[in-house]
């Protein structure tokens, strides 16, 4: 049911449902939902676990629709959007905490009990410790805390492949069970202190990776804030405050200074200044005023306003961003694969080099001593675990679009962050690209008897109906010289070439050369006015009535501030910069020296634009497409990398892998390099996930590695592949 269908008095209530196991379960709620006279529409999505109902509250309160979904047999919560991810991080950060302290507290006195026996201290009674209260002690850890690995390892061999939790439960259950044999079989060495300390340390590495996971997501928490939980909306003529999200599309609401904008929507009375650099990373207020374009989240600066709510609940751009993020940070890179790559043959390998180590010490360097080649072989089995590996591309990921997300480069997914870091070539559309896509009509030129102004209201008649910047660059003129013309009686649009409009009886032809001589006119009179503006990087839009030559039209579209910077940028960075265009080429020539472009392809019809990336593709270059996302889609979708220049709450622009949120060219190089810093990032962490391992594989196979030590370096290198992810957080652009 679209938005505005949803009458006034009535709600949307969210219900998160719990319990549900197939589609049957979400089918029998959304009937019995569906069934009851005081709701309008239900829905349940199985996938989110997710309710939608629309209700009338003063009816059927949302306790009510509870009690139903309850009857049925299911959980169901109000669903509250803020506090959603901020929840789950921290979770897991404590329940490794609290492992963490129970192992800590049951393997110290294990550990000082070994230490007391090695350093021989006479104080220390013998025995040092009853080996069965050091299996007491010991138990708990490997079997309680220590659970974890041994339900994961399992998972991981039953569909057919060996991870790190697999090395970990080796190597402890080896040092514990071999304790355990001697604590009741024989008087043999006890090594509860190595099973009991390691899981602790390994433990410790996965909370303090907790923690620092937790601030890989800021970036989200940051936008979740951003939504303010209420708004101000006029119902029934009086002004009243309601939860954001029983604001509806097509709601007045009212915005005072310094408050945050809570839905997407159309200024309708009032001015005022909105900072929108929380959404864009541009720090200049953007001015509103009526019939403007307002974005919640956004903060208003100084006057009061309404607007009228278009977008709502999740289809604000809010919402959207934050949805695309999360989707983003949870997505794969493909370098990800060198990773699992990695891993894939590294635990065999492992244990292989560490049964090999076993028997080489029990057999020939220390024949018959069980104890020192379990030694060597648990050490071994700890410090290969490749636990760090895992972490190295996903976390750098996550903070790089999160940190893309804040300066306005909305990256779809883990792959696209990637991509850009390898681009040789950027097609740029100039349209509204690298112009500002407002064209203005500059020149007026008669080619016949009629003064200026009857041209101008034939060819405002003609392009009445066309959606072209250029015909409304017409309509405006028009306009703004208050001339009244007449509606015309028919038309037509010609994509990439004009207008063809009947009026007063009279045809008109509005548009490029191709047009006129598509209708067999004669050029001529045209070439030399239209030539002269052209050169001028106007273009020329020449006019014909009845098949005469009446008149050319020049319309210019400046070249946005940062344009010509933002291209000497990405040369700077080695890339071959392009302008693809439907426009005129000499048109095209002088809008590309103005921006210092030398490549141009001109005078394209916007169905071959996807061709010509394919062309530059298949030279073998890496091709970006920037683009305003609407006609150029084909294209965006041809290219490597498509990137859409956002346009106010239109950010998920579907054939676009980038929105670049500001419509700043300059977010381009950026990009770039924020792609190029990720990728090196990701490198860093690999190095510092495998150098533990390749380092300390032969040192503890040959015995001079105590696995706790082991223990140790691993814990130490999952948490310093973290902490340098998270360093991404401040990356900043140089240029
Ligand atoms: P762009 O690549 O600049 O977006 P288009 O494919 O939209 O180009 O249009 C190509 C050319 O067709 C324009 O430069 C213009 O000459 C002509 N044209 C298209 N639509 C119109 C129109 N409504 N009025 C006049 N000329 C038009
Ligand atoms: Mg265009």
């Amino acid at each position: 049911m679209p938005e505005a269908a949803v009458k006034k008095e009535q709600v949307k209530t969210v219900l998160t449902i719990s319990g549900m196991s197939c589609a049957a379960c979400a089918g029998r709620i959304e009937k019995k939902l569906n069934s009851l006279p005081e709701v309008s529409e239900a829905n349940v999505n199985l996938a989110v676990e997710r309710a939608t109902v629309v209700h009338d509250p003063t009816q059927l309160s949302v306790e009510d629709i509870q009690k139903v979904i309850v009857d049925l047999g299911y959980g169901a919560e109000e669903f509250k959007e803020q506090v959603r991810e901020i929840k789950e991080d921290k979770t897991e950060y404590r329940g490794q905490k609290i492992r963490f302290f129970t192992a800590a507290a049951l393997s110290i006195p294990l550990l000082l009990t070994m230490a007391a026996h090695m350093l021989r201290l006479s104080w220390y009674p013998e025995p040092l410790m009853h080996p069965f209260t050091q299996f007491v002690l010991a138990t708990p850890v490997q079997l309680g805390v220590g659970w974890q690995f041994y339900r994961n390892a399992y998972k991981s061999l039953k569909s057919g492949s060996a991870n790190m939790d697999v090395l970990v439960a080796m190597g402890t259950s080896a040092a514990y069970l071999y304790s355990v044999y001697n604590t009741f079989f024989t008087s043999g060495p006890l090594y509860y202190e190595t099973s009991a300390i390691l899981i602790t340390l390994i433990i410790l590495g996965k909370m303090l990776e907790a923690r620092a996971k937790g601030r890989t997501s800021e970036a989200i928490k940051k936008l979740i804030g951003l939504q303010p939980k209420t708004a101000r909306v006029i119902r029934a003529e009086q002004e009243i405050d309601v939860p954001i999200s029983e604001v509806l599309a097509g709601d007045v609401v009212v915005v005072r200074p310094g408050e945050r904008i809570p839905v997407d929507g159309v200024v309708v009375e009032g001015n005022s200044a909105v900072d929108e650099a929380m959404l864009t990373g541009e720090s200049i207020p953007v001015d509103k005023k009526p019939g403007d374009e307002v974005i919640g989240g956004t903060i208003n600066k100084y006057g009061s306003f309404k607007f009228e709510a278009t977008k709502v609940g999740q289809k604000t751009a809010l919402a959207q961003i934050i949805r695309i993020v999360e989707e983003a940070q949870s997505s794969k890179a493909p370098i990800q694969r060198i990773a699992d790559r990695i891993s894939g043959f590294f635990v065999p390998v492992v244990i292989a080099i560490a049964l090999l180590t076993f028997a080489v010490w029990y057999f020939w360097l220390a024949p018959g001593n069980f104890a020192q080649a379990l030694t060597n072989f648990t050490a071994v089995l700890v410090i290969a675990c490749p636990c760090a590996l895992g972490l190295a591309t996903p976390t750098s990921i996550m903070v790089g679009t999160g940190r893309g997300a804040e300066t306005g480069i909305l990256f779809k997914g883990g792959e696209y962050l990637e991509k850009a870091h390898g681009m040789t070539a950027i097609v740029l559309d100039k349209t509204g690209t690298i112009t500002k896509g407002e064209p203005e009509l500059t020149d007026i030129v008669a080619l016949n008897n009629l003064p200026q102004e009857e041209l101008l209201k034939l060819a405002a008649a003609a392009e009445k109906n066309s959606e072209h910047p250029l015909g409304q660059a017409v309509v405006k003129k028009a306009a703004e010289l208050n001339l009244t013309y007449p509606s015309p009686e028919e038309f037509t649009a010609v994509p990439g070439h004009g207008v063809k409009a009947k009026i007063a009886g009279q045809t008109i032809l509005a548009g490029n050369r191709k047009l006129l001589q598509d209708h067999n006119q004669e050029m001529q009179q045209y070439q030399k006015v239209a030539q002269e503006l052209e050169k001028e990087g106007k273009t020329a839009v020449l006019l014909s009535i009845n098949g005469e030559a009446a008149g050319v039209l020049g319309i210019a579209d400046t070249v946005k501030e940062h344009s010509k910077e933002a291209i000497a940028a990405l040369q700077k960075l080695g890339i071959e910069v392009w302008m693809l265009t439907g426009d005129n080429q000499r048109t095209a020539e002088n809008i590309a020296q103005q921006v210092g472009i030398t490549k141009i392809i001109a005078e394209v019809l916007p169905e071959e634009k996807a061709d010509k990336i394919q062309k530059l593709k298949a030279q073998g270059k890496v091709v970006g497409m920037v683009g305003d996302g609407i006609n150029d889609a084909p294209a965006l979708v041809s290219a490597d990398l498509g990137m859409a220049i956002g346009t106010g709450s239109d950010v998920a622009v579907e054939a676009a892998d980038i929105t670049l949120m500001k419509g700043d060219l300059r977010s381009i190089p950026q990009a770039i390099a924020l792609s190029r810093a990720t990728m090196a990032n990701i490198k860093q962490n690999l190095f510092w996930a495998l150098i533990y391992n390749i380092i300390g594989i032969p040192i503890s196979a040959a015995g001079f590695l105590s696995p706790i030590l082991a223990g140790g370096a691993m814990a130490f290198s999952s948490v310093s592949v973290v902490t340098n992810a998270l360093r991404l957080r401040n990356w900043k652009y140089k240029a």
